[in-house]
């Protein structure tokens, strides 16, 4: 399994019990949040004169809600015929709105409300809301003005922090309960370039401060960023800051204002000239006809060291008839770049070896379909092959000494935060009875 892979995994089977354990409210002593978007909700909810009820931005008093949801093969005209709306109206909505909303996107499952006024036995649509997610909204107004217009509800974020003990225990109970992804998704987004956090120890622990995103101030609607992490691991604290200071910066850096990211090198080797670009209409000097040439082409002198231009897995190392000795490396989901028409691979070089960005995987040659010693750079983004000299690329420079000074200001409280949270501590040898008690629910296995 792809090493990438295996952490999402990891964290999945980590995240699934952290979320149920939090709903359950096993994580009370650990989890502390404090709503950081709505400053104002204290002052609200003390005043006392009732404010109109609203939803969707439209008064509730003068009308019967109907909350439902999409039945399998429902349509719009469907719906709104049973609220006594006529053909013209439906048909109107349907053409002259459908630029706001193509009312044929509606779909089985989502929800919406029907703001009804109630004539005799008849209840009448005045409004129609249309739910295409938690967060976004559709208002068909049905008067006689007829408007269809978007909305948004509004997003409470809140910070949540949540830590654990990777340890072994407990996990695989809690995996079959199920839960959300989100979180374990950031995070190994996070970690992205940091390959060597896959290996995980006993006794590695993680703390985070991350971003849960509400609507009414209640309902959970997805995970928003990582504001800051610790992973501890091999006994050394490696953090991550979210800093955006609205110019320059907008990415995760560590506690030395060091990006998380890690640049590619330019170029798979130190000294070369670039012999063919990329170009997918390129006329191929050996087999005389137009072949797309996929890669970028330095010549260099026979045995010249090929690097690794990133860290990454060795997913193959191989020969075939047209790309000769070749090395391909996969540096996570994202990134995987390949070198061909090596004359030999370095030592140690084979499918499954670890490589370090700058690490020798092979030396310059000549075999394939080559008409002199240089190597093929291919380079694929999410499978596709692409020009890496035309990639903008992940920087890995520092925050510059411009900057530092407003970076370690909004880091250092962050960083507090993050070194006071407790720590729960792991007790592998506890007797199962005890297993869903506090302290042991808070480690857990990691298996892979
Ligand atoms: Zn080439």
């Amino acid at each position: 399994m792809q090493r990438k892979l295996k952490l999402i995994l990891i964290l999945l089977v980590l995240a699934t019990p952290l979320a149920i354990l939090n709903n359950l409210g096993v994580f009370d002593r650990f989890v502390d949040e404090e709503t950081i978007s709505n400053p104002e909700s204290e002052l609200e909810s003390s005043q006392i004169a009732p404010e109109p009820q609203m939803r969707f931005g439209l008064p509730v008093d003068s009308f019967e809600l109907i909350d439902n949801v999409i039945a399998n093969g429902e349509s719009f005209s469907n719906i709104l015929l049973d609220f006594g709306i006529g053909y013209n109206k439906i048909h109107r909505i349907a053409t002259e709105f459908k630029e706001v909303f193509d009312v044929r996107n509606l779909r089985s499952g989502k929800d919406y409300t029907i703001f009804a006024e109630n004539h005799d036995s008849l209840k009448l649509a005045r409004y129609m809301v249309y739910r295409p997610s938690a967060i976004d909204y559709v208002v068909f107004d049905l008067s006689d003005s007829l408007d269809v217009y978007l909305g948004e509800e509004e997003v409470q974020v809140k910070e949540k922090s949540i830590s654990g003990v990777i340890s072994s225990s407990l996990y695989k109970g809690l995996l079959e309960q199920g839960g959300s992804p989100a979180l374990a998704v950031e995070l190994s987004k996070v970690y992205a370039w940091t390959i060597d956090f896959f290996r995980i120890q006993p006794g590695d622990y993680f703390k985070l401060i991350y971003e849960e995103k509400y609507i009414h101030d209640t309902v959970l609607v997805g995970t928003g960023k990582i504001v800051a992490a610790d992973f501890h691991h091999g006994g050394r604290s490696f953090y991550s800051f979210y800093y955006d200071n609205d110019t320059t910066y907008r990415d995760y850096f560590d506690e030395k204002g060091r990006s998380l990211r890690k640049a590619f090198l330019k170029a798979p080797l130190d000294f070369f000239r670039i012999s063919s670009r990329f170009n997918p209409r390129r006329f191929h000097p050996v087999l005389k006809r137009v072949k797309p040439h996929l890669g970028t082409d330095y010549a260099a002198p026979h045995g010249t060291p090929i690097m690794a231009t990133a860290d990454g897995e060795v997913i193959a190392a191989a020969y075939t008839r047209g790309n000769g000795n070749y090395v391909k490396v996969r540096h996570n989901s994202t990134y995987t770049t390949q070198y061909l028409h090596m004359s030999k691979f370095a030592k140690g070089i084979r499918k499954g070896s670890r490589v370090r960005q700058g690490d020798v995987i092979g030396y310059v040659g000549s075999t394939g379909l080559a008409t002199g010693p240089h190597v093929c750079y291919r380079f694929w983004v999410n499978g596709t092959q692409v020009d890496p000299l035309k990639q903008d690329l992940p920087e890995a420079e520092p925050i510059t000494e411009d900057y530092i000074e407003d970076f370690r200001s909004f880091m250092n409280p962050l960083k507090a935060r993050i070194d006071a949270l407790d720590l729960p501590l792991a007790e592998p040898d506890q007797p199962k009875v005890r297993l869903a008690s506090l302290k042991t629910s808070q480690s857990f296995m990691l298996n892979y």
